[in-house]
């Protein structure tokens, strides 16, 4: 497993350059997209991204078009060279972050959105989240021309949409869904951890505490959505920081809405700590 140091590219023409050189020479590569601020989570990410190809890309961008009015992208931790002493921990061939594009400095006229799948969970609250994660990550693989890329499955709708989009827009990109790397108490890594006060984040365990109360519903027979939704939010509403979003239970592939647990259900949660966002969500399985 290469501990390389990264070579930092960050023009689009560069990148496509150098993984046209790595696809002739044979090497299969994969990207790993993040926006820094990078964790144990995203390092997995790049962990699992070496297992799967002979060359791994990591970019580091702050998508602008991801984030609301009202969201937090001027206030979203940026530090690159913390972020690169991180990528050295694990290793990487190249490291991506972008300098702004020259050749569309207005930003994008050609969006892909990814309906219906972006209209519950998230991106009910989010409008347009979904649209500018789509959109950037469609940039990436045709300037990174990834055989495979790696996506956590704490963001699992953002999971679901980059893998329908792959599939429906012909992609030639394997996507691979990694396990939640969470801090020891339960709490799932986030790169917005950080802006949590000490009470909010003792309050934040109960997002995870109500996914593994759920687990066990299911596991004693409980297959009605209604009830273990009503129970998850009820846990997550007793922490008086916690402003709940949504609790929804839905199905893994479509993200549609259940009456009943069939088989495998996802259980997604949304809740705000002192105005900092955080998800997590959980599988729900009938039959183990
Ligand atoms: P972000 O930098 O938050 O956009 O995340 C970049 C990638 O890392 C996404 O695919 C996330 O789903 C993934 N990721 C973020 N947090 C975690 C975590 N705790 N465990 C595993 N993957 C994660």
């Amino acid at each position: 497993m290469s501990r390389t140091e990264p070579r930092i590219i960050r023009a689009v023409w560069e990148l496509q350059q150098w993984s046209e050189r790595m696809r002739c020479a044979g090497k299969r590569i994969a990207l790993v997209p993040t926006m820094g601020s990078l964790h144990l989570g995203h390092l997995s990410l790049l962990r699992m991204a070496q297992h799967h190809a002979d060359r791994t890309i990591v970019s580091i961008f702050v998508n602008p078009t991801q984030f609301g009015p009202n969201e937090d992208f001027d206030s979203y931790p940026r530090d690159l060279e913390a972020d690169l002493e991180q990528v050295r921990k694990v290793g990487a061939d190249v490291a991506f972050p972008p300098a702004p594009d020259r050749r569309c400095p207005a930003g994008a006229a050609t969006w892909v959105t990814g309906d219906p799948l972006t209209q519950g969970l998230c991106g009910r609250s989010r409008p347009g989240h979904f649209r500018g994660v789509a959109t950037v990550v469609a940039r990436l693989f045709q300037a990174a021309r990834p055989h495979v890329a790696i996506f956590g499955e704490k963001d699992y709708q953002q999971l679901a949409v980059i893998r329908r989009m792959a599939r429906d827009l012909l992609f030639d990109t394997e996507i691979v869904g990694a396990p939640t790397v969470r801090e020891p108490d339960g709490l799932a890594m986030s790169s917005r951890n950080r802006y949590l006060s000490d009470d909010a984040r003792l309050q934040a365990r109960a997002l995870n505490i109500a996914l593994h109360e759920a687990r066990q519903h299911v596991r004693a027979g409980e297959r009605d959505v209604r009830f273990i939704a009503e129970a998850t939010r009820r846990r997550i509403a007793k922490e008086p920081l916690a402003e709940l979003d949504y609790v929804e239970i839905c199905d893994p592939e479509t993200l549609a809405p259940l009456d009943r647990i069939g088989r495998r259900a996802i259980l997604a949660v949304a809740a705000s700590f002192e105005g900092a966002r955080l998800i997590d969500n959980t599988l729900l399985e009938a039959d183990g």
